[in-house]
C-alpha cells in the first residue's frame, strides 16, 4: 500500500492585474487534487466576488480580532486593505495530500519562507507595462483611480522577483499555463514526496 506524501505548497505573486487568479482557477479546472487558499480581506468585493468563495470580506474590527486570536498563518497590509491567510485554509489540505496555492503579495511571501522553508514561490510579471495597464482596465472590475494606484505599486511589487524560486512571462496564457503546471509535477517527484509514496517499492528493490 502507498501512503499519501504530504501536498506541496506553492506562493503565487505579480503585480495586480498580471494573471495571479486567472491561471489558478485555470490550474484548478484541470487538476482537482490542487486547492487555492481562500484570503481574508477588508477591501470592497468586486462584482461578482462571492464571499468565501473568492474571499472571506471582513471589515476591520474582525480582520484585528483574528490577528489578535493567532489565526493568521501571515497577513499584510496591502494598497490600503488588510488581506490574511488563515492557518485553517491550508493545514488540512497539506497533510490530505492536497497542493495548495496561495496567491498572495511578496510580504506574505517573506513570513511563508520563514515558516515553511520547502515553500515553491513562482512570480508572474506581464509582458509590458501597458499590457498590464491594458489588463485592468479590460478586467473593467475596478474603478479607475484604483487602476492608476496599482499601476503606481506595479514597480515596487516587481521589484522583488529575484526572492521568487520560478519567474514567469504571462503573454500567451496557455504557454504560461504549462509551465505553471510543470512546476507543480515537478515538486511532486522530488526526493522527499517520491519516498513517502513509494515507500514499499524502495524497500522491496533494496532489500
Ligand atoms: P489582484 O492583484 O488583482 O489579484 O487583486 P486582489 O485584490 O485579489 O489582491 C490584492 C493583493 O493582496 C495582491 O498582491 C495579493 O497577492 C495580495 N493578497 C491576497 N490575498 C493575500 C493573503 O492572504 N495574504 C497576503 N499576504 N497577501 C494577499
Ligand atoms: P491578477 O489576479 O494577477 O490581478 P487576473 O487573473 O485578474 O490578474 O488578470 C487580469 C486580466 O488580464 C483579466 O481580465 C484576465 O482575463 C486577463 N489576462 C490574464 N492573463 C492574460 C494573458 N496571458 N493574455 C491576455 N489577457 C490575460
Ligand atoms: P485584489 O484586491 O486585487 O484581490 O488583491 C490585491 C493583492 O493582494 C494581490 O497581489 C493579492 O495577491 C494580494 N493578496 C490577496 N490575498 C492576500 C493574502 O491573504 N495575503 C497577502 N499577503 N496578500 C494577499
Amino acid at each position: 500500500m502507498t501512503e499519501t506524501a504530504r501536498g506541496n505548497l506553492f506562493i503565487l505573486s505579480a503585480p495586480s492585474g498580471a494573471g495571479k487568479s486567472s491561471l489558478i482557477n485555470a490550474l484548478l479546472n484541470i487538476h482537482d487534487d490542487i486547492k487555492v487558499s481562500v484570503s481574508h480581506t477588508t477591501r470592497n468585493p468586486r462584482p461578482g466576488e462571492q464571499n468565501a468563495e473568492h474571499y472571506h470580506f471582513v471589515d476591520v474590527e474582525q480582520f484585528k480580532s483574528l490577528i489578535e486570536k493567532n489565526d493568521f498563518f501571515e497577513w499584510a497590509q496591502v494598497f490600503d486593505n488588510y488581506y490574511g491567510t488563515s492557518k485553517a485554509a491550508i493545514e488540512n489540505q497539506l497533510a490530505q495530500g492536497i497542493d495548495v496555492f496561495l496567491d498572495i503579495d511578496w510580504q506574505g511571501a517573506q513570513q511563508v519562507r520563514k515558516l515553511v522553508p520547502d515553500v515553491k514561490t513562482i512570480f508572474i510579471l506581464p509582458p509590458s507595462r501597458a499590457e498590464l495597464e491594458q489588463r485592468l482596465n479590460n478586467r473593467g472590475q475596478d474603478s479607475q483611480e484604483v487602476i492608476a494606484d496599482r499601476m503606481a505599486q506595479a514597480k515596487s511589487e516587481s521589484s522583488h522577483y529575484a526572492e521568487f524560486d520560478y519567474v514567469l512571462v504571462n503573454d500567451d496564457f496557455d504557454a504560461t499555463l504549462k509551465q505553471l503546471e510543470s512546476i507543480v509535477l515537478a515538486a511532486r517527484l522530488e526526493l522527499s514526496a517520491q519516498k513517502v509514496r513509494h515507500h514499499p517499492l524502495i524497500c522491496d528493490l533494496l532489500n
